[in-house]
């Protein structure tokens, strides 16, 4: 171990230098929110899934309708991913939907694919905790921080083997829906975005944290979707995150999955967003 350098100088000079924004947004496409809304007020209910507790299902929309995450009976986390029901190689991408909109994601903003299409998947066209805001904390809501609670770092920190994860739960949906063996299924289960999970960083030791999830029966987050869609829900064991996850201790409830389907036409030439322009050579002429 080596001791903490001691600061230079200008140390302080160094730390007031303020900050620019790593992906100005203002270039992005904005979505046609007016479109959506006069589409949804034409949507009627095509299907339902409900999510037992500590557990996860799959389910599918078709591009241009839309999917409602409910909260029902009591306060409950749930750890979505979604994948373009064609392909699942072309996946949600966290780390740049963080990159490209922040910590937590609220109306108007999307879900992103993976490389190499990075297209919007998904548009979020309602969320009832919108009001929730940054809280004194610096928590906020529906986070794109978090990976999902796995069995691999309960084991790492704690020797168990506890098997309903989020991370196992999507893995036996995946699985169960497409066919797949677990094996198989498992490497397309990928970093989620948290819904209604309440969490920031800590500004002391910047450590991740979650507190009691702000959701209670009847709130919702609304989804376009973008792309055909396959998407898996886990009901994470933590509930509504407010003490610990990863074991059978919190109180857990069920969500509930609607699909909405708008009157043909009412989307008028509306198309799926092609996929990302870059041409691919990599520096490599061709
Ligand atoms: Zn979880």
């Amino acid at each position: 171990m080596t001791d903490m350098p001691l600061p230079p100088a200008d140390a302080d000079d160094r730390r007031a230098i303020k900050p620019v924004i790593c992906y100005p947004n203002e270039t992005l496409p904005k979505a046609p929110m007016a479109l959506y809304q006069a589409a949804r007020a034409t949507a009627t209910k095509v299907d339902e899934v409900l999510i037992p507790a500590r557990d996860a299902r799959c389910f599918e929309v078709p591009a241009g309708q839309f999917f409602r995450i409910s909260s029902v009976e009591g306060p409950q986390v749930g750890d979505l991913n979604l994948w373009n029901s064609k392909d699942l190689s072309e996946r949600f991408f966290s780390g740049k939907t963080r990159a490209l909109h922040g910590t937590h994601i609220t109306t108007g903003e999307r879900m992103w694919t993976s490389f190499p299409t990075l297209r919007p998947m998904a548009t979020i066209v309602e969320d009832t905790l919108g009001w929730y805001g940054i809280d004194a904390y610096g928590g906020s809501v529906h986070d794109v921080i978090g990976t999902r609670c796995d069995p691999y770092t309960g084991n790492l920190l704690a020797g168990d083997h506890y098997h309903y994860c989020c991370h196992s739960n999507l893995t036996r949906a995946l699985a169960a829906h497409t066919g797949m063996s677990l094996q198989e299924a498992e490497p397309y289960v990928h970093d989620v975005l948290n819904v209604f999970m309440c969490t920031g960083f800590t500004r002391d030791t910047g450590q991740y944290f979650m507190k009691a999830s702000p959701v209670r029966p009847g709130d919702y987050l609304e989804f376009f979707a973008e792309i055909d869609l396959l998407g898996a829900l886990s009901a994470c064991p933590g509930g509504d995150c407010s003490s610990e996850h990863s074991s059978d201790t919190a109180v857990c409830y069920p969500m509930l999955v609607e699909v909405f389907a708008p009157e043909k036409g009412a989307l008028g030439d509306w198309k799926s967003p092609a996929i990302n322009g870059y041409d691919r050579s990599h520096g490599v002429a061709g």
